[in-house]
């Protein structure tokens, strides 16, 4: 269970990008984290991965909360210890290692060889096409490939909690539905996500409960068919 409490960010003196954040996502959830460029959505997720810190003069006050563990402080690689891995927005694959080598990488957080070798055979069952690209440089698959390798690699850690930032950008329609059903394998077998997008669709199918984030604040939350509802209305003009 993931609780964050009254969280506000600033970036410096003059920018606050959340102003006391509430959320809460249970050990089986999907929760989809909405809205505009520049609500605090990215934000949000640096906050709980803990990888804000390595933003200069960011602060940050409130409270996160992993289970019992108090998150907020910490640092990122503790957080992933933890069971807490983010994917970043834009991928940050590496272009110039191999596929093989990238899941590697992920792998060093796992806890035994064991684990290591089961996330790596889950992984290729998820993404095939990432075993037949093993010995292929990573920068030269295509976007959706990248985006296939990015959640692949953060799987190879072995979380609870997956932090999704954008998956769908710059994805073609087919490549993002393709996502959304993986995100959704990905939390049948157990694993819980945050998903953040601008693609309110997509999202919406896939997660249970959602939020909305305007000029970082909680504009709505609530099962995600009553989110569907008020964004249809509030940022469509459906009636
Ligand atoms: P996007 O979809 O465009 O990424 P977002 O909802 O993820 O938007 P954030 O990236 O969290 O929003 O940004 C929230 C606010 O904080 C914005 O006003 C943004 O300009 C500002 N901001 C984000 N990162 C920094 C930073 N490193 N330094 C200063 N200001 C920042």
């Amino acid at each position: 269970m993931l609780t964050v409490r009254n969280l506000r960010v600033r970036y410096g003196r003059s920018v606050t990008a959340l102003h006391g954040v509430d959320l809460d996502v249970p050990g089986d959830g999907v929760l989809a984290v909405l809205g505009t460029n520049g609500a605090g959505k990215s934000t949000l997720l640096r906050a709980i991965s803990g990888t804000l810190r390595l933003h200069r003069g960011s602060v940050l006050a409130g409270t996160v909360h992993y289970g019992s563990a108090r998150t907020d402080g910490l640092d990122p690689a503790e957080i992933v210890r933890l069971g807490v891995v983010g994917v970043p927005e834009g991928r940050q694959i590496f272009g110039r290692m191999t596929v093989a080598e990238n899941l590697r990488a992920g792998g060093v957080a796992a806890r035994s060889a064991a684990d290591r070798a089961a996330a790596g055979q889950r992984v290729h069952a998820l993404f095939p096409v990432l075993a037949d690209r093993a010995s292929q440089k990573a920068g030269l698959l295509s976007g959706g490939e990248q985006q296939m390798l990015a959640i692949g690699r953060a799987l190879m850690s072995g979380p609870k909690l997956l932090l999704l930032d954008e998956p769908s950008l710059g994805l073609a329609p087919k490549m993002v539905e393709r996502i959304g059903e993986t995100i959704r394998e990905i939390h049948a077998q157990g694993t819980a996500v945050v998903l953040v997008e601008q693609n309110a669709a997509m999202a919406l199918e896939v997660a249970d409960r959602a939020v909305v984030l305007n000029v970082g604040t909680v504009a709505a939350s609530g099962p995600s068919a009553e989110i569907a509802d008020h964004v249809h209305h509030h940022y469509l003009g459906v009636p």
